[in-house]
């Protein structure tokens, strides 16, 4: 008998089910709003301007191709840090952040899952419920255990930030909370500013450490230090948090791998004991992360002017995402539908929870070739000019 032969086959992954029947139906209207990357207004995969310069410029100086550091190329993690804290972060230039390159977001938040087993004192993570579907899987092989608290408020499509405020003082003291810092995924819902101040006190007052995951940094709004505010607010309230970055979204680099895991530390002298049990942390997983992205990263956030290109290009594809989501509600609205669609624009982020019923996207896929997720997720990318209109009459056409 084969070596194998007991090896169960393993559940498909939902999305990717998704992008499946997609490729499988031959309607030529068919959309496809499962993908979790952006897409222009053709539907094209979209390779940032300011990025194929920095390529470029990388080409020319036909740079060595050595393996960089444990914690990987370190123009790079200074200027991802600067990116999420402020450049005039005092933290930062007393040495107080210890931070490593990571394989994109999903690395960050396996080194981070890695280093909560090790050295943090409660083994507990606390998700939003629902949160992005690889969260539980990377933290419970990080060796913790995961719960959830209160996020989503099905009923009324908007933030439960009661129950969130109550499901993070019932956790135990000294629990580990992970926040997604901006545009929340699966959802698009983000607490406002008035309520971060609300979540930042009950997380203070039980005593919790914050994770935050920030994977869509100025892919949200579009303006970076808007997108950031969670981050610097909790810091400035005296949070000592960890942060998981990924440059997948606001930089298009999603293959690339560029992330970044980084811990506040109370002193320069403890941020660099962390450091050293972080080198050990990724030294057994990977040695050291791949340099090409990293590069691309350090070159586009470290030219002034190329900096200024890329801000702008961010706020292209932000800007994009929320005009699709005007026309998208408009056009349910010159339908006639009777449905209060206002959470189409008032969500943030690549993503839109429609409140969508599972039978009613079932009828989507089946009636109408549109394809997205049993939750009622639509990825707001997937939307152009072209199918914007035929996807309000979709949508009307089911909730009728
Ligand atoms: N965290 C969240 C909330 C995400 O939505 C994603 C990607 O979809 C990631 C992390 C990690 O993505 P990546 O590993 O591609 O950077």
């Amino acid at each position: 008998v084969s070596t194998w032969a007991h090896v169960p086959m393993g559940p498909p992954d939902a999305i990717l089910g998704v992008t499946e029947a997609f490729k499988k139906d031959t309607a030529s209207h068919k959309i496809n709003l499962g993908v979790g990357a952006y897409r222009d207004d053709k539907g094209k995969p979209y390779v940032l301007p300011s990025v194929l310069e920095a390529e470029k410029r990388i080409t020319e100086k036909k740079m060595d191709k050595e393996y960089a550091p444990i914690t990987g190329v370190a123009s790079f993690t200074k200027l991802a840090s600067q990116l999420a804290y402020g450049a005039d972060s005092t933290d930062l230039k007393e040495g107080k952040i210890a931070a490593t390159q990571s394989i994109s977001g999903t690395g960050a938040l396996r080194i981070a899952g890695a280093f909560y087993n090790k050295f943090y004192p409660n083994k507990t993570i606390y998700l939003p419920s629902p949160s992005w579907g690889n969260h539980t899987p990377i933290f419970k092989d990080s060796g913790l255990e995961v719960k959830s608290y209160r996020y989503y408020d099905k009923e009324n499509i908007s933030l439960d930030i009661n129950g969130m405020i109550e499901d993070i003082k019932a956790a135990p003291e000294g629990s580990i909370i992970l926040l997604h810092a901006c545009a929340h995924n699966p959802t698009g819902v983000d607490p406002t500013e008035d309520q971060w101040r609300q979540i930042s006190d009950a997380v203070k007052s039980r005593g919790h450490f914050v994770n935050f995951d920030a994977a869509y940094l100025g892919f949200a709004s579009g303006n970076v230090d808007k997108d950031a505010f969670a981050i610097r607010h909790f810091i400035k309230e005296g949070h000592r948090i960890a942060l998981c970055q990924s440059f997948a979204k606001n930089m298009g680099l999603y293959g690339e791998r560029a992330g970044a895991f980084s811990v506040m530390c109370d002193s320069a002298e403890e941020a660099k004991k962390v450091d050293s049990q972080i080198k050990i942390i990724v030294r057994a997983m990977y040695s050291n992360p791949p340099i090409h992205g990293a590069r691309l990263v350090s070159e586009v956030l470290g030219d002034e002017k190329l900096n200024q290109q890329w801000l702008g290009e961010v706020k292209g594809m932000a800007d994009r995402i929320i005009s699709m989501r005007t026309q998208l509600k408009n056009h349910l609205e010159e339908l006639g539908s009777k449905h209060d669609w206002s959470h189409i624009t008032s969500q943030i982020g690549m993503f839109c929870f429609t409140g969508l019923k599972p039978e009613q996207v079932e009828r989507l896929m089946k009636e109408r070739s549109v394809y997205l997720t049993k939750d009622g997720r639509i990825s707001v990318a997937g939307i152009s000019s072209d199918n914007v209109k035929y996807l309000a009459e979709s949508i009307h056409h089911v909730t009728k």
